[in-house]
């Protein structure tokens, strides 16, 4: 058994990438950045107005002013300022030649062609050419992990076709004889696949490519085959159950005959112990316990962060660190402790109800997986607890 530390180590180093492609920057989102991105313009690109209002000089606001004209957003002043003078100005205009500050109309009156200010005090309300962006600055760095506001700048800097890392490709399974497809009334001793969707929504969300490959029933034969065929095609198999110690648990004997180094077969973590990760070349094998929360907690703290890896973006949760609503406590300490928790109003954590590692329910209102320490039984009222947001 190694700890999570170690697994974590094992899953993160020397990876291969999955390669390049070049996509148009509106379908980016969830995508990681293969390039850095540098601005082709100054931003903002002149000197503009921040407010509505009246573009003049400082020195001649103690007096009333001759309205030159109106300046429209996207429109280029025609008049230049001049002793006594001001032009009216909308949001994003650009300053006239002369301007040093704009009055907001809340502080003005106009009559006929005359602007009198009527309170002296005014920030000068200009947004200064550049003062955002330099043209030729490095806006977004290779590696980023693309989200909506990495489109808009994108989107400013005119960067339309953009290289990015390819998604992972990964074929998901779920195995045992006990398992019926959703669709499916089980019978007496039957259950319904619920980690073969749960996976795949997992892979999905964080941009991979995947695909589901079905129910693997508990037969030697069938394992061997199923296996070998995915292995030709994906990067990384993920598949759940079959890798305890019951007799029908065959996955690790048929990784083994395809030659995949088993790297670690059982990691100091509750839930999901007997966990495998597998290479061979640079394809990769996860192997999870079957256990429906067991799959969940081992994909998000060891699957997600390799496979965002795989895909170029060296990825790490969310850690907060808050206080404990209530005493906890634990029998065993020699595993990581993962706990289902809801964060309060408050920012404080409350464990949730839980009954083990089959109890997938207590996670329909859970936030945050809480963090146990290993060597860690209690925890106090009103202590600070790790949580990570799911
Ligand atoms: P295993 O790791 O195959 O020994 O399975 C451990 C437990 O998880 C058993 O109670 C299985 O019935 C259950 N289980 C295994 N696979 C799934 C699955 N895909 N969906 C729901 N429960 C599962
Ligand atoms: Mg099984």
């Amino acid at each position: 058994m190694i700890t999570l530390q170690e697994a974590f180590n094992i899953v993160t180093s020397d990876l291969p990438l999955t390669g390049i492609e070049t996509i148009d920057f509106r379908l980016a989102n969830g995508r990681v950045l293969a390039e850095d991105i540098f601005s082709d313009i100054d931003m903002p690109p002149f000197d503009k107005s921040a407010v509505d209002g009246y573009a003049c000089r400082r020195a001649d606001i103690g007096s009333p002013m001759r309205l030159l004209e109106v300046i429209a957003a996207g429109k280029s002043p025609e008049m230049v300022i001049e002793e006594g003078c001001c032009s009216k100005i909308m949001t994003g205009a650009m300053l006239p030649e002369n301007a040093d500050c704009v009055v907001m109309v809340e502080q003005t009156i106009e009559s006929e062609t005359v602007v009198t200010i009527t309170d002296q005090k005014t920030k000068n309300n200009i947004a200064h050419r550049a003062e955002d962006l330099k043209k030729g600055a490095l806006v977004i760095p290779k590696s980023t992990l693309l989200h909506p506001q990495h489109i808009a700048v994108l989107a400013s800097v005119g960067a339309v076709g953009i290289d990015v890392y390819k998604k992972a490709r990964i074929c998901i399974f779920s195995t045992g004889d006990e398992l019926v497809e959703p669709e499916v009334e089980p019978g007496k001793s039957q259950i319904r696949n619920s980690n073969g969707c749960q996976l795949v929504s997992q892979a999905a969300r964080m941009g991979a490519a995947v695909v589901y490959g079905g129910i693997i029933p508990d037969d030697e034969e069938i394992t061997r085959k199923k296996l070998f065929e995915a292995f030709r095609e994906y990067d990384v198999i993920i598949l759940s159950g079959g890798i305890s110690m019951g007799d029908f648990d065959f996955v690790p004997k048929i990784l083994n005959e395809l030659q995949v180094d088993l790297m670690f077969r059982s990691i100091a973590v509750q839930p999901g112990k007997p966990t495998v990760f597998g290479r061979t070349g640079n394809k990769f094998v996860f192997a999870l316990p079957g256990n429906p929360v067991s799959s969940f907690n081992i994909f998000e703290i060891l699957a997600r962060p390799f496979i965002y890896r795989l895909m170029g973006h060296p990825w790490k949760p969310l850690i907060l660190r808050l206080p404990l609503t209530i005493d906890f406590n634990r029998k065993g300490t020699e595993r990581h402790g993962f706990v289902p928790a809801t964060i309060q109003d408050d920012g404080s954590v409350q464990p949730l109800a839980y009954n083990g590692s089959a109890h997938i329910n207590a996670l329909i209102n859970a936030h945050a997986l809480m963090s146990i320490p290993l060597g860690v039984a209690t925890i106090q009222k009103g202590e600070l607890v790790d949580v990570r947001l799911i």
